[in-house]
């Protein structure tokens, strides 16, 4: 008989453990429950001014293979699609400037490539021909890039940069987690500077003329959020079981060695037994069922700290609201700004374009980890905030939107600060004691899509191959 998996958490870290599960050699009878009314987590979509959008993620690195190869299992390689404009820029000191090429997550190449942005004091700060002591023990990302390209390159581009993926705090983000290829050159004692001028040119694109770069991003026309629908659809086509509105509130091991997975109202709670599980929710759940069974591992995630956020949709008449440039903006923090970032997803996706040519779509993003303030407001006043923001960046006043969706994303990203890549060994060493169990999602190898889809394939081989 089929082993039975239970997979808890139906993002996109589960339904990709699930699938791959479901379709191995030797596939496992596969019931993924999540709490919420719908799949996906993260990755969701909303009907607003007549067209759906993303109203979480909207992107994946291209080079994610694991990813394409999930689009392409559940028949959406058709829809594979890449932003139309990447020009974005930093709304930095009251300006829009644009996105100085060819960083590394902010760290140039050369004092020229970041002129635009920094004053000539902060340029001077950046030591081009550094040569560190080599570092051991995991810092800050504002303390480690700090010291050889000062502060101002930090706040300046580094923050919202990484502010763009993490949400996060420079001063508490580590820079081993968050910035890896910077912390190898750490260790090596190698300048920074000197480490990105040594990296590989990106490679050129074998499908766009010109030898132009390869796109960095891919989406989906229609959305991303259709890849979790779609492979929650393909698993249940296959005879698994895909339950949302389903919370799991304990997880216990029996004698035995099966699990029992204790779901809905504790007035009318029920047991589902399995052979193996895979928790795929963010660390506060995840700590909580893992209390009993993986305490060292409970505790360690419950460290965790989180970010929390809203995304903003406003839907504009194009003919009001003219031209705007490029893709969106990045909005460093040192300027007291309550946006993060604008997205012009009309600009970006040629599909959000297209869905009605007389509108346009625009993001903001509200929220950084630590900084709840600001999203204790109602909806109402957080929409006014973007409205007015946006309009300072561009310098003219907005029109009346046609719709807006605010979108909260209470805890949406998990923080990588400083010792994650220490935390994260402690929680794996110790659920490795526990036989049929495997974690999996954005706490562990990577917050973003291409990271959690990569880590979730392994972790359902793994479960496989125990018996
Ligand atoms: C606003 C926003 C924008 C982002 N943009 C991008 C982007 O453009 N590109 C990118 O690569 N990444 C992006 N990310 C990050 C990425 O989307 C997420 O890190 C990733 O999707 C997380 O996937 P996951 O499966 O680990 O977890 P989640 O998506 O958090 O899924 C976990 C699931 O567990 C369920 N759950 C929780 N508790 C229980 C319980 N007790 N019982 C049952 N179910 C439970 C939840 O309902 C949820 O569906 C973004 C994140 C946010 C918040």
């Amino acid at each position: 008989m089929a082993r039975r998996v239970v997979v808890i958490g139906g993002g996109i870290g589960g339904l990709t453990a699930g699938h791959a599960l479901a379709t191995a050699p030797d596939p496992a009878q596969v019931t993924v429950v999540d709490a919420a009314d719908r799949v996906g987590g993260k990755l969701r979509r909303e009907l607003i001014g007549g067209s759906f959008v993303d109203v979480g993620a909207e992107s994946v690195l291209n080079r994610s293979t694991e990813t394409k190869a999930l689009v392409e299992a559940v028949g959406l390689s058709d829809r594979i699609t890449h932003p139309t404009s990447t020009s974005s820029s930093i709304w930095s000191r009251g300006v829009l400037v644009a996105m100085p090429k060819g960083t590394m997550m902010g760290v140039p190449a050369t004092r020229e490539a970041v002129a635009g942005i920094l004053t000539p004091d902060e340029l001077a700060q950046i030591d081009v021909d550094a040569h560190p002591v080599p570092l051991t023990d995991d810092v800050s990302v504002a303390a480690g890039l700090g010291a050889q390209l000062g502060r101002g390159l930090v706040d300046r581009l580094v923050e919202p940069l990484l502010g763009g993926v993490y949400a996060g705090q420079v001063d508490e983000l580590s820079l081993q987690a968050s910035m890896p290829l910077m912390w190898q050159a750490a260790t090596q004692g190698r300048g920074f500077v000197a480490a990105v001028r040594e990296m590989p040119a990106p490679p050129a694109s074998t499908t766009r003329p010109n030898d132009a770069p390869a796109p960095f991003f891919f989406g989906l026309a229609g959305g991303i959020a259709q890849l979790p629908e779609a492979v929650a659809a393909d698993l249940e086509a296959r005879g698994h079981d895909v339950r949302t509105s389903t919370i799991v509130r304990e997880l216990r091991r029996t004698p035995a060695g099966t699990w029992e997975i204790v779901v809905g109202p504790t007035t009318a709670p029920e047991v589902i037994t399995a052979d193996a599980v895979v928790i795929a929710t963010p660390p506060p759940p995840t700590a909580r069922l893992l209390a009993d069974i993986a305490p060292q591992a409970s505790a360690a995630l419950a460290e965790i700290p989180l970010a929390s956020m809203a995304i903003i949709t406003l839907v504009f008449d194009r003919a009001e609201i003219g031209d705007l440039p490029g893709s969106g903006f990045l909005v460093p923090a040192v300027d007291g700004r309550t946006i993060k970032a604008s997205t012009f997803s009309s600009g970006k996706w040629g599909w959000v374009d297209a869905a009605d040519p007389e509108r346009v779509w625009v993001r903001a993003s509200i929220g950084r980890a630590g900084e709840s303030a600001d999203l204790q407001r109602p909806d109402l006043d957080l929409v006014d905030i973007a409205l007015r923001e946006l309009g300072e960046a561009l310098g003219r006043d907005l029109p009346t939107p046609l719709d807006r969706h605010v979108q909260r994303w209470g805890g949406g990203l998990p923080q990588y600060n400083v010792g994650h890549v220490a935390r994260i060994e402690r929680v794996r060493a110790d659920v490795a004691q526990v036989p049929d169990l495997e974690l999996v999602g954005a706490a562990y190898d990577g917050v973003g899509i291409a990271a959690v889809v990569a880590g979730a394939g392994p972790a359902a081989a793994r479960l496989l191959a125990a018996h």
